[in-house]
């Protein structure tokens, strides 16, 4: 389960990491309190599970309340890679001397932990990496050891944090380590994480990542999954029993199989290089079942994402064969009707291909198109997305 910058801040406060977590609103009027309250001038900032917030404009400053209520107003409802805001947190400005990198991760290539730092922090560390990877410090973890004295001097030395924050910065290391282990973290990243004015270190931004599998270890994480925030098309799906994630891209794919509909991601992800760099829009996953109802379940929740400019249908016909697929696609568009209005490329295999194919020919509808690879159908959706993009302007 991923947090919210709020939640993460909460989770820092928690192990006493350096931080102020501020004031969360969802209504734009509600600004003015929450910054008279933290003396005036303070950051409003979108809360969404996505980075780069700051870039889409969902980080503003405001220098008195009724700024903080029109940047408020501003950011609320925004669409931030397809993350509508729904609330903000309202935050004392910081006095920012400099901006630093810092995570904690699980290194599963390695089965180790990683430590990713940099004093170049505040854009994103793979841009970091990209234009000046020596500024970038990875010191790896031993699972059993830890991040002891030792190891976090080591990370402090291989960022070369400046001698003046370095005891400061061995504190917070320590800090943030606890946190990754007692709350069965799998990533924990501060960007930035800053140098105040005073000289002191401050946690300016948070991202944390928990392990699910330890949920029942922590009863209290439950709070931190807030239906309300959720994303309405997963919650739909979610509803609907449906396998479901929601990505940032064009391309809506459908698949059976978890397995499928991955490598179909990849697929659609390297066809749409091609085509302006066009990329899925989410993960869905009808399973073995793959009825009408299902179908139109998930191509329902697809067509109804703002984003999603062409549909990707995957399917290997296995128990539930192709012509009873083509027949649920068949059914789905009829009970779908009119709301159905964007393109869909169909790739049929495996059992009875050849009578799903016929039935999908024979229906002919106007927004299918048949396409006999995965490869083949993955280009022809990422064109359609490209082309639908560019109608919209
Ligand atoms: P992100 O873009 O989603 O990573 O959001 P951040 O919380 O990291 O904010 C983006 C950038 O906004 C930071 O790197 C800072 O440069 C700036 N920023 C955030 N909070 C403050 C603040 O309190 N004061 C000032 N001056 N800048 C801030
Ligand atoms: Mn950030």
């Amino acid at each position: 389960m991923d947090l919210m910058e709020y939640q993460a801040k909460q989770l820092f406060a928690k192990y006493d990491v350096p931080v102020t977590v501020g004031i969360v609103v969802e209504n734009a009027e509600d600004a003015r309190a929450a910054t008279e309250e933290l003396g005036g001038r303070v950051v409003v900032k979108a809360q969404v599970k996505t980075g780069g917030r700051g870039k889409a404009g969902g980080v503003k400053l405001a220098a008195s309340p009724e700024e903080a209520v029109a940047k408020a107003a501003e950011i609320l409802g925004m669409d931030i890679k397809g993350h509508t805001v729904r609330r903000v947190l309202i935050a004392p400005t910081a006095d920012i001397a400099e901006e630093y990198y810092f995570s904690f991760l699980v290194d599963r290539s390695n089965r180790n932990y990683l430590c990713i730092a940099s004093i170049e922090g505040g854009i994103e560390i793979e841009e970091v990496a990209r234009s000046n990877p020596d500024a970038v410090a990875k010191v790896a973890i031993d699972p059993l050891v830890g991040v002891d004295a030792v190891k976090a001097r080591e990370i402090v030395e291989a960022t070369r944090f400046p001698a003046e924050v370095a005891e400061e910065a061995l504190d917070l290391i320590t800090k943030l380590w606890t946190l990754f282990v007692e709350e069965d973290a799998g990533l924990v990243e501060v960007n930035p994480l800053v140098r105040l004015g005073d000289g002191h270190l401050e946690a300016l931004d948070g991202k944390v990542s928990l392990d699910e599998n330890a949920d029942f270890r922590h009863t209290e994480h439950a709070a931190f999954e807030d239906s309300s925030a959720a994303d309405p098309l997963e919650a739909k799906a979610k509803e609907k029993g449906l396998n479901y994630v929601k990505l940032d891209g064009a391309v809506g794919i459908i698949g059976n199989g978890a397995g499928l509909v991955m490598s179909t991601l990849d697929v659609v992800a390297y066809a749409g290089e091609a085509h302006g760099g066009v990329k899925p829009a989410n993960f869905l996953d009808i399973g073995g079942g793959a009825s009408a109802e299902v179908m139109a379940d998930g191509l329902d929740i697809i067509l109804n994402d703002a984003q999603v400019k062409s549909v990707f249908v995957n399917v290997f016909g296995g128990i539930t064969a192709c012509d009873a697929v083509a027949n649920g696609i068949v059914s789905a568009l009829g009970i779908l009707g009119d709301s159905a209005t964007k393109p869909i490329v169909v790739r049929l295999d495996g059992n009875n291909v050849v009578e799903g194919r016929r039935i999908l020919e024979q229906a002919g509808h106007p927004l299918v198109t048949l396409v006999d690879t995965m490869d083949g159908a993955a280009d022809r959706a990422a064109e359609l997305a490209a082309a639908g993009s560019e109608s919209k302007g």
